[in-house]
């Protein structure tokens, strides 16, 4: 099979050929309509009845007919079936078009044919986008998405059930994903290649404000997430919203919707996120420091049943906490139920001791229930606490985490072997979207910290350790080795399509009203590999829509119970 990569420039001239020369033309031949565009003299697409598609071409000068069919199908064998459509042809004739049907093109040409058809589809990180045209009149079918991008019409159920799309009918304007997975190669090296591009270097200059980097704004890009998300990692609403006035006004630029193309945006040199700064600021030296001293302290214990595994598995909020509550969708309600999925999943495929912080009144239930009720959920401190104060809440949990650790190794077990993670879903600007896994950055760690007060005296897990606080070499260990766990988080996403944060999934802190700190649930918790998962952004209606279903969140349990083994 030819390489996509190989041929990329060969196709991408022919490409740029095709959107100067497309002539396109709307035909009613015998009431059937038709779209042709003619992408050079020798080559049209033809979108026929029922959405066939094919190739009208003719031979090359000098092109003899093997080395046509070659050319456009790869295969010699395509020569008689080529032939046998195209009304009893044997020869080739310069001034003649020979039909190619789809199905037995290149490739390529496919590539080709679908580009000239369908200018408006995108290859982005996660897929690639088909943006539904009804050319011959009415929306193309599911079925016809999927076997042109995907060389099989029957993975229409896949590309539905990942959307989710609700209707078996399209509608002109409505967006398919395809993802990378089920790609066929062409599609999907534009894909591979979307995400491999580096972002673009910045420029840095001075003003009467002062030091900034200059951006300018690539095709299909806005000043909210290529920007302001990007650069400054700022995620929440407020946050992005103010400092993308900031911007747009230091730029110029009066309408934030409308930005041309390649205009220079002005982004403070003090809001970028340290791995934007220039390569000489002490924040981004430091920055890379600590990232590589971290880094020492990847992960090395092996135990692919998890066998002497200790994995503490914390529901966020519950009780009276419904946690963000977005369009009626509340996180505790959904984060309860991936814990009760992952814990499932744990029991039937690993030898993992699962410690769950939360625990409601009824069972869990199985892969196919809907998410039980957060409401009655409890600590599993001893006593247990119901979740009054969202705060407290937070403390039991990591100080009952902490006795988990001094539990499994008095017990003969290792930090190395106890996990933690903490499951959530945020409530972002409404650009943002996917999954982000928070860890401990090691310099948001210092100092002691202790809670007093009736309840935590009234629990076991506070008195038997009141107060934490970490070395140097154990705040520097937390960071890598939680670093090394996101990161197997992170991949185990990307390969089962899980949308993801576009520029910086893993993150050391939260960045929020001009303040940054690192969440309580990992502040405090002694356990080295500890995250926080936020499974999506509820303010990003894609997003929502995905975590309300049950096949979303049982791929988002099985990814990370992968990542866990991959660990
Ligand atoms: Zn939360």
């Amino acid at each position: 099979m030819r390489c996509p990569r190989a041929s990329g420039r060969t196709l991408s001239a022919l490409l740029a050929i095709a959107s100067l020369a497309v002539a396109a033309s709307l035909s009613a031949a015998g009431g059937n309509l038709r779209k042709t565009v003619v992408i050079s003299p020798e080559l049209k697409v033809v979108l026929g009845e029922g959405d066939e598609v094919a190739l009208s071409a003719r031979p090359l000068p000098g092109e003899g007919v093997d080395a046509f069919v070659q050319r456009l199908t790869e295969s010699p064998k395509a020569k008689r079936e080529i032939f046998a459509q195209n009304a009893g042809a044997r020869l080739l004739r310069k001034d003649v078009f020979v039909s190619v049907p789809y199905g037995l093109l290149s490739e390529s040409y496919r590539k080709i044919a679908m580009g000239a058809l369908f200018p408006d589809d995108r290859a982005d990180a996660s897929g690639w986008n088909h943006r539904v045209a009804a050319l011959a009149g009415k929306p193309e079918s599911l079925w016809r998405i999927a076997e042109w991008f995907t060389g099989k019409g029957a993975n229409y159920r896949e590309i539905r059930e990942v959307g989710p799309i609700a209707s078996l009918q399209t509608e002109a304007g409505q967006v398919v994903r395809i993802p990378t997975a089920l790609l066929s190669p062409a599609f999907r090296g534009e894909v591979e290649a979307a995400a491999a591009m580096p972002p673009m270097p910045l420029e840095f200059g001075k003003d009467e404000k002062g030091r900034y980097a200059l951006y300018r704004l690539r095709r299909g890009e806005a000043l909210y997430s290529a920007v302001v998300v990007r650069f400054t990692g700022r995620v929440h609403a407020e946050d992005v919203n103010a400092k993308a006035a900031e911007i747009a006004e230091r730029s110029g630029i009066a309408d934030v919707h409308a930005i041309p193309v390649g205009f220079p945006v002005r982004i403070p040199v003090e809001d970028l996120v340290a791995e934007f700064k220039p390569a000489n600021d002490p924040a981004r030296i430091e920055e890379e420091k600590a990232k590589l001293e971290a880094a020492q302290f990847a992960n090395r214990v092996r135990a692919a049943d998890l066998s002497g595994v200790t994995f503490v598995l914390d529901a966020g909020h519950g009780g009276r906490d419904t946690g963000a509550r977005v369009a009626g969708v509340e996180e505790a309600r959904y984060v309860y139920d991936l814990a009760c999925r992952v814990e499932r999943l744990l029991a039937r495929h690993t030898k993992a001791r699962v410690v769950a912080t939360v625990r409601g009144g009824a069972p869990c239930g199985g892969r196919n229930s809907d998410p039980g009720d957060f409401r009655t959920a409890r600590v599993m401190t001893t006593p247990p606490y119901p979740i009054e104060d969202p705060a407290a809440g937070v403390n039991f949990r990591w100080y009952l985490a902490n006795s988990v650790l001094r539990s499994a190794e008095a017990n003969g077990g290792s930090e190395e072997k106890t996990v933690f993670v903490s499951l959530h879903a945020d409530s972002l600007h409404p650009a943002v979207r996917g999954s982000m896994v928070y860890v401990p950055g090691e310099k948001f760690l210092k100092g002691s910290f202790e809670k007093s007060g009736e309840i935590y005296a009234a629990r076991r897990e506070v008195r038997e350790a009141p107060r934490v606080s970490f070395s140097r070499k154990e705040r520097i260990k937390a960071e890598g080795l939680s670093r090394d766990f996101a990161e197997k988080i992170v991949a185990a996403f990307r390969a089962a399509d899980l949308p993801l944060h576009a520029f910086a999934p893993i993150r050391a802190y939260v960045i929020r009203g001009g303040r940054q700190w690192v969440p309580a649930i990992l502040r405090y918790n002694r356990i080295p590999a500890r995250v926080l998962l936020e499974v999506c952004n509820l303010n990003n209606p894609e997003d929502r829509k995905l975590l309300v279903t049950r096949s979303y969140r049982e791929k988002v349990a099985r990814s990370l119970v992968s990542a866990l083994v991959e660990f």
